[in-house]
């Protein structure tokens, strides 16, 4: 099971603790080979290394494309070190067996995250490295394959320890992190080429991404998590900027991100300021503002009883005097565009609260992939990039909502995209009015944010709840009047849905009793 290490093959493009552990390794006898640039380095600090293209006889060829693609090199992570025809291949054609294998790969995710053009994120393709790799690890019961620098100190506890060799556990540990790399690695290269042309079908991506961070935990303490990153060049959760606070939790991650994706419905430049507060993957509060703190106000007034301890999203500048209103009730995160360093310094005084800054909203027009797990398996669709603006609505009543009425509608059917079905959205004055989420039934829906509509009216000291005079919005058609009529009981006077139920007509007859406008869009928004 031991496997003594002889000789090791280093050709790294992070550097990160190389020339170390190769001063590490000759100390211990090991003979070192190496490619150009790690060459370069090895030997630069005065150790002996020997350049591959020595061992192949064959230059390194087209600006390096092709420099360890050789049955030399091959040869000696493959072969089988006590088969004897493998041996004899190895004699016939001087092949020398390499034991291990120090290999991370050209830096594609940076050059991608860096927005490098076309050429230059195709030259960083690695495709020596992930073929040594592969070998490497498929070869582990002779060859241990180093894919991570956090992993070389272990691997020189252990030749010390145990007179210079590799215990077979360890190389197995090695080999399924090398093809978790592989993986990710073409996984993010498939996604990159998704992007650059537009596809999101499944057949031309995968889900994949490279772990960022082990997490303590997952949605529950018994639960281990971690955060992948696929690499997308979207503003958000996965690619902001942590000013201050704790690391993000697996449920901060996962309400931020729903926070942002909503908040980024609302381009600064055609509503003014916006702002979302989510609790648990579902907006409490949403609002539109003639300022970013009436927005916050606003969002707040909808449900502040849910707020505590909720996600902030933002659209635009954070400034301070937004900043001073946030502070005042306890909130996990707040992420938005930027920030102001006035606000900077009102948020730090809360040390806990975390602070995320994007750079930009995500383009909700955008496409892109969305992923979950099943048992067994992975379900996979492209993002729900459809908006309501980008719809031609059918005024479906006799009545047709007023121009109000119209706007309402639309900002209710938005944030109802971003509310767990079945979703029931009031929304008054830009201002979400009530809120229902992931009920079983659709009526229920409408009843609990008809129900959460009076309690902030009692909260907020309104003569009555914000629903009166509203709009609604229902992310899926209304199977039934019943659903519809709650939603007149509570005030509304306009409504969208997508339509298309069996029974439209019966529905439409309601509305129209009751004088009230509704339109179809269309266009369904489930969120399961
Ligand atoms: P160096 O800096 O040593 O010149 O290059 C190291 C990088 O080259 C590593 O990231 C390694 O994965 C990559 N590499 C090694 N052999 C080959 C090859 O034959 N073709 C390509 N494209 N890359 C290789």
């Amino acid at each position: 099971d031991k496997v003594a290490v002889k000789t090791a093959l280093l050709s790294v493009s992070d550097k990160t603790g190389i020339v170390d552990l190769a001063r590490a390794l000759a100390e211990k006898g090991v003979r070192l080979l190496s490619t150009g640039g790690t060459h370069k380095a090895i030997a630069a600090a005065g150790l002996d290394v020997t350049d591959v293209s020595d061992v192949t006889g064959f230059p390194e060829i087209m600006d390096g494309r092709v420099k360890t693609l050789h049955p030399k090199v091959h040869g000696g992570l493959l072969a089988i070190r006590d088969d004897a025809e493998h041996q004899e291949a190895m004699k016939a054609h001087g092949i020398d067996g390499i034991d291990l294998a120090v290999i991370n790969l050209y830096p594609f995710e940076d050059v991608r995250a860096a927005g490098g053009d076309y050429p230059t994120t195709v030259e960083n393709i690695d495709i020596g490295g992930p073929a040594m790799i592969r070998a490497s690890a498929k070869n582990h019961a002779y060859v241990a394959i180093l894919t991570d620098p956090a992993d070389y100190p272990e691997l020189l506890e252990q030749l010390s320890s145990d007179a210079g060799q590799t215990s077979y556990a360890f190389r197995q540990r090695l080999a399924a992190k090398a093809y978790a790399r592989t993986a990710a690695y073409d996984a993010m290269i498939s996604n990159w080429f998704a992007e650059a042309l537009s596809i999101d079908t499944p057949r031309h991506r995968v889900i994949g991404g490279v772990l960022r961070e082990e997490m303590r935990y997952g949605e529950n303490p018994h639960q281990t998590a971690g955060f992948y990153v696929t690499g997308e060049n979207r503003p958000g959760v996965a690619t902001a900027t942590l000013l201050q606070g704790k690391q993000l939790s697996y449920n901060n991650i996962n309400d931020t991100d729903g926070a942002f994706e909503l908040i980024g419905e609302f381009a600064p430049e055609k509503t003014g300021p916006a702002c979302a507060i989510i609790k648990h993957a579902n907006p409490c509060g949403v609002a539109t503002g003639p300022t970013l703190k009436d927005a916050y106000l606003r969002a707040l007034a909808c449900d502040s009883t849910s707020a505590f301890g909720g996600i902030i999203a933002l659209n635009q500048l954070l400034d301070a005097e937004t900043a001073e209103e946030i502070v005042k009730l306890f909130t996990e995160v707040i992420i938005a565009p930027e920030v102001t360093e006035e606000a900077k310094a009102v948020i730090a005084a809360k040390k806990n609260l975390r602070l995320l800054v994007t750079g930009g909203l995500p383009d909700p027009r955008s496409r892109g992939i969305t992923a979950k797990t099943v048992a067994g398996g992975l379900l996979v669709q492209s993002r729900d990039n459809g908006m309501i603006d980008d719809i031609e609505l059918k005024v479906v009543t006799n009545r047709q909502p007023t121009a109000q009425e119209l706007l309402d509608l639309k900002f209710a059917y938005t944030v109802a995209k971003h509310v767990k079905s079945n979703a029931i959205v009031y929304a008054k004055d830009g201002q979400t009015a009530g809120i229902g989420a992931g009920q079983m039934s659709r009526i229920d829906s409408a009843r609990i944010a008809a129900l959460k509509a009076e309690d902030a009216a009692k909260a907020m000291g309104w003569a009555e709840p914000m629903t009166k005079g509203s709009a609604v919005a229902s992310e899926a058609f209304f199977p039934f009047a019943d659903g519809l009529l709650s939603a007149i009981a509570a005030g509304a006077t306009a409504v969208v849905q997508p339509g298309g139920s069996m029974r439209d007509q019966e529905v439409i007859d309601a509305a129209n009793e009751h004088n009230v406008a509704m339109v179809f869009t269309g266009m369904r928004h489930f969120r399961h």
